[in-house]
């Protein structure tokens, strides 16, 4: 197989501290030296990844997909809550020549940080589920002070990205669970407009108190059957694929084929790209199957969804 795409996406969980506690959040990795807290260890890490993914001579990727642009997605946790940290990390990658997108629960995501740093990303991926302050808080997306990132906040900071970046690609990311699948997002996302609405099927993490069947899932998706253009809906089996993806630490991971849990790499600044990319065997079939018709490949899965199992710790991802 040898397919020329555009965009290579490497999802970096640069995090897994966040600010709320989602019942059904996977962004547990037992609280790693996270890398960004090494003086300049991240950055480090980033010029590695950009000396091995932007040689044009020869990588074992490029000879598989070759591609001509390489997007750092962060995702977390919440990245955002590293604040300054954060800042310095996405202008370094941008100075490396990385495209840049991020994936948040939008709580930060300020006016001052659009308008400091909202150009600089070709997309923001925002974690949405649901408008009402109550089912938020049974959720647990809300945060010590009782605040919680709501519909007003989301138009708000939605419009102001496109203020400042108009060309900027807006998704919108939501987990439908027991207690948001009767709701109806249809208002919201025909005023908000993304570019795409990722609707996912909640997975067991600590408790199966979110869960609904296949069909409560296919209600949801059915109800809003008008939103179809924008609309990607991924259910259990769906999410169920495998992936590689960096961790907080700095280490390649992806779930095992062959045993319960994750499987890690060494860490990149260690043995650098190559060798770590080697010790995590990466599935090219699999990256294949992810190819899309926007011509993007996900190296790296997306925030969110990398949830843990209950019983056999399967890995699960949430698409870039
Ligand atoms: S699912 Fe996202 S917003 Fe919720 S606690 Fe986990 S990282 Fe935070």
């Amino acid at each position: 197989m040898n397919k020329t795409i555009d965009e290579l996406v490497i999802n970096y969980h640069v995090t897994e501290v966040c600010n709320y506690s989602c019942k059904f959040c996977y962004a547990k990795w037992d609280r790693p030296n996270e890398l960004h807290t090494n003086e300049n260890s991240a950055e480090l890490m980033l010029e590695k990844l950009a000396s091995y993914f932007f040689d044009v001579n020869s990588n074992q990727v490029k000879a598989v997909f070759p591609y001509k642009t390489v997007r750092i997605n962060f995702a977390g946790g919440e990245p955002l809550i590293l604040k300054k940290r954060f800042a310095q990390l996405i202008m370094k990658a941008k100075s490396l020549g990385f495209n840049l997108s991020l994936i948040t629960n939008g709580h930060y995501l300020t006016n001052s940080f659009i308008n400091n740093y909202g150009a600089m990303f070709s997309m923001i991926g925002i974690s949405f589920d649901s408008q009402y302050m109550t089912t938020r808080e049974d959720i647990g997306r809300i945060d010590r002070k009782d605040n919680s990132f709501g519909t007003h906040d989301l138009i708000k900071a939605v419009k102001q990205l496109r203020k400042v970046n108009p060309s900027i690609t807006i998704k919108i990311n939501t987990v439908v669970n027991s207690l948001n699948y009767q709701e109806s997002f249809e208002q919201l996302i025909a005023e908000i407009k993304p570019e795409k609405w990722k609707v996912f099927q909640v997975l067991p993490v600590l408790n199966d108190n979110l869960l609904i069947s296949d069909e409560q899932f296919a209600v949801f998706v059915n109800h809003h059957a008008s939103l179809k253009e924008v609309m990607v809906a991924e259910d259990n089996e769906a999410m169920t694929t495998s992936y590689l993806m960096i961790n907080p630490q700095g280490r390649f991971y992806q779930n095992s084929s062959t045993q319960n849990g994750y499987i890690y790499g060494d860490l990149i600044l260690d043995v650098g790209v190559e060798k770590a990319l080697e010790v995590c065997q990466i599935n090219w079939e699999t990256f294949a199957s992810r190819y899309k018709k926007d011509n993007t490949i996900s190296l790296i899965s997306n925030s969110e969804y990398q949830l843990k199992n209950k019983q056999n710790n399967i890995a699960l991802n949430q698409g870039v």
